[in-house]
């Protein structure tokens, strides 16, 4: 078993990440690092430059947002300590790519984790898509801010990525299930007028000669959406909730079950310190930035919690 601690306590932090560790095979919490929190059981630290220098042994899992966790993820490579992020790796593609380089000079494993990536259903996807030749992609990734980010103001000031912090979760499904490079050839932002970041996308994207389209709306009503429908020249693939479940041609081949996906995540990690690598795949967070660079905003009404 590895010595775990867990940098962060917030919504992430509660709601999967201890559950998870709790239930890992790879790893023990030992200590966790937080300004407002405590968990039971464990050693705790409030302020994280202390903790580096003073704390006990043991990889880092870093949960803050991605603005914050950039100097973090950094101090902590400096201190030659091995690391998991949340998703996204960092605020931008060139940082996420500067992490990656610090930790390969420093010897250290980090992992920049795409949690969706480890639902039940997603290799099952891959297997059903291999040979298949792609004809259109449709998604559409929207669900209601207030419930899953309620009071989050920080998703929507500059580096909290607006609606790109759910779309990135499809980017980072998309980007193993399609075979092709995805790019982006078109993007519309509706941003709040108290806002700087979008509150709502449409996209359209190439993948190979693939048309791909992806809407996502956070003034979304009702149950989240966050559907993947892959025509090919042999049927179609629908993922219609996330990597959860799978139907092909109206067959469900993957049915929902319990959510595993941060446990799979925990292994994975486990694979990435056994192994000493360098794993940043920045390619959904490379997508976001297309879109920002292509995008045609609009301003919208007035968002508030
Ligand atoms: P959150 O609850 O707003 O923040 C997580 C924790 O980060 C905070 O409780 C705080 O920990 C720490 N933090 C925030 N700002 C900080 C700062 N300026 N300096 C140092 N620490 C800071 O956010 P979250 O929803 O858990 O999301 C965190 C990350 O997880 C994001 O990258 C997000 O994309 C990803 N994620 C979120 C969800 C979700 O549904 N919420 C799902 C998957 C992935 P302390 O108060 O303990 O210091």
């Amino acid at each position: 078993m590895t010595d775990l601690i867990l940098v962060g306590i917030g919504d992430i932090a509660k709601s999967k990440h201890e559950p998870a560790i709790a239930a890992s095979e790879d790893f023990t919490l030992r200590a966790a690092v937080s300004r407002h929190h405590t968990v039971e059981g464990v050693e705790n630290w409030s302020d994280y430059d202390d903790f580096l220098v003073d704390g006990p042994e043991g990889a880092l899992s870093l949960t803050a947002p991605p603005e914050a966790r950039l100097a973090m993820t950094r101090k902590a490579i400096a201190a030659g300590r091995d690391v998991m992020m949340e998703k996204p790796p960092a605020p931008t593609v060139s940082a996420a790519l500067d992490l990656a380089q610090r930790a390969r000079k420093a010897g250290t494993a980090l992992l920049g984790s795409w949690h969706m990536r480890h639902g039940i259903a997603v290799l099952e996807a891959q297997r059903w898509l291999s040979g298949r030749r792609i004809r259109r992609v449709d998604v559409e990734w929207s669900e209601d801010v207030r419930k899953t980010h309620p009071g989050q103001d920080w998703v929507f000031e500059a580096g909290g990525f607006g609606i790109y912090d759910n779309v990135t979760n499809a980017f980072s499904l998309m980007t193993i299930l399609l075979p092709d490079a995805l790019c982006v050839t078109s993007a519309t932002h509706e941003i709040p007028e108290n806002r700087s970041q979008p509150i709502r996308t449409d996209l359209e994207m190439e993948a190979g000669d693939a048309p791909v389209a992806l809407k996502a709306d956070w003034r979304h009503e009702g149950e989240r959406i966050f559907r993947i429908e892959i025509e090919t020249d042999r049927g179609t693939l629908v993922l219609p909730d996330g990597g959860h479940a799978l139907q092909a041609d109206g067959k469900t081949l993957v049915e929902k079950g319990e959510d595993r996906e941060y446990q799979a995540l925990y292994a994975s990690f486990a694979g990435v310190l056994a192994e000493r690598r360098v794993d940043v795949d920045v390619r959904p967070l490379q997508l976001a930035a297309d879109a920002f660079l292509l995008a045609a905003a609009t301003r919208t009404d007035a968002f508030d919690f």
